[in-house]
């Protein structure tokens, strides 16, 4: 049997991610398959790399990104991919993402020292190293530090979205993502909306471009897998899936676990030639 399955959403070590791109791309060829993306939190570095290795291996390797957007008050993360990651503006852009980031890991630092945790952004940097800085490294250096016993423990004590040490990131437009992924020649998708939970926001969505809903995600039961693909059905929109593996942090290993078809990447690839 031909193989036919891709993962359009993974992580490496240039994000949050703690796997690096060579250890993605073996990962991805002995699950045998046919296509993966990096979509790396705000920096393409992790799929550069990975391409790099990939060339000459029996497998495709996508230009992918994860831009972190907020629209309401809420974390929206829209996925680009196909997109000319090389542009000028483009890389501009993505940079000023990850200085914000880095700043927001120092304030989220300082709230930590501020409630008697000493833990200093010398160890928080160390575990990030060049990547684009996060909430996990922040956990990661946490949990090394033994200040938490467990990662999860980590983001309910201190950094999840109710927690005293948790700062929000930079606000970033939902339209400007989109507006300059379609400048740059790729397709705008939104991330896991199961987990936004707000589906009242896909028709302004589509009102500024968005391409397409990602329905396939470890996070969508079968049920909101049809959920999605019944929304993309009905607004003319693409859908696209990917496990949004960031390596075996929590003991499972994700990557290709969603069984997302090729032709998910076919239709992208459509989408981005009848314009
Ligand atoms: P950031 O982009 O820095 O806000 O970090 C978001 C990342 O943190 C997500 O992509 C997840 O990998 C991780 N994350 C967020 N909330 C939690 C949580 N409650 N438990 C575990 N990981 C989380
Ligand atoms: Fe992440
Ligand atoms: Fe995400
Ligand atoms: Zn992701």
């Amino acid at each position: 049997m031909t193989r036919q399955y891709i993962d359009l959403h993974v992580h490496t070590n240039a994000s949050d991610g703690i796997m690096s791109p060579a250890q993605v791309v073996e990962a991805a060829l002995d699950k045998k398959l046919r296509a993966i993306a990096i979509t790396d939190h705000d920096t393409t570095d992790g799929f550069v790399e990975a391409a790099d290795l990939a060339g000459g291996k029996d497998i495709e390797l996508v230009a992918g990104v994860e831009l972190s957007c907020s629209y309401m008050g809420n974390d929206v993360h829209i996925l680009g991919y196909l997109m000319d990651y090389r542009n000028p503006e483009f890389v501009k852009t993505i940079r000023k993402f990850r200085e914000e980031r880095y700043v927001r890991g120092k304030a989220m630092v300082a709230k930590l020292n501020d409630l008697g945790i000493n833990l200093s952004m010398e160890t928080v940097s160390a575990i990030a190293g060049n990547a684009a800085m996060g909430r996990p490294h922040i956990a990661d250096a946490l949990l090394r530090e033994e200040f938490v016993q467990t990662y999860d423990e980590a983001f309910a004590r201190y950094l999840g979205y109710h927690a005293p040490a948790y700062v929000p990131k930079k606000h970033f437009e939902v339209e400007h993502a989109i507006n300059i992924l379609h400048l740059i020649g790729g397709v705008a998708v939104l991330a896991h909306p199961g987990t936004l939970g707000h589906d009242e926001y896909i028709p302004t969505f589509i009102e500024m471009g968005l391409d397409g809903v990602e329905a396939y995600h470890a996070l969508h039961d079968k049920k909101l897998v049809d959920h999605y693909k019944l929304i993309t059905k009905k607004h003319g929109l693409i859908y696209t899936g990917g496990s949004d593996c960031h390596g075996p942090r929590k003991g499972k290993l994700l990557i290709g676990s969603m069984h997302v078809p090729y032709e998910c990447l076919e239709s992208i690839r459509k989408r981005i030639e009848a314009r």
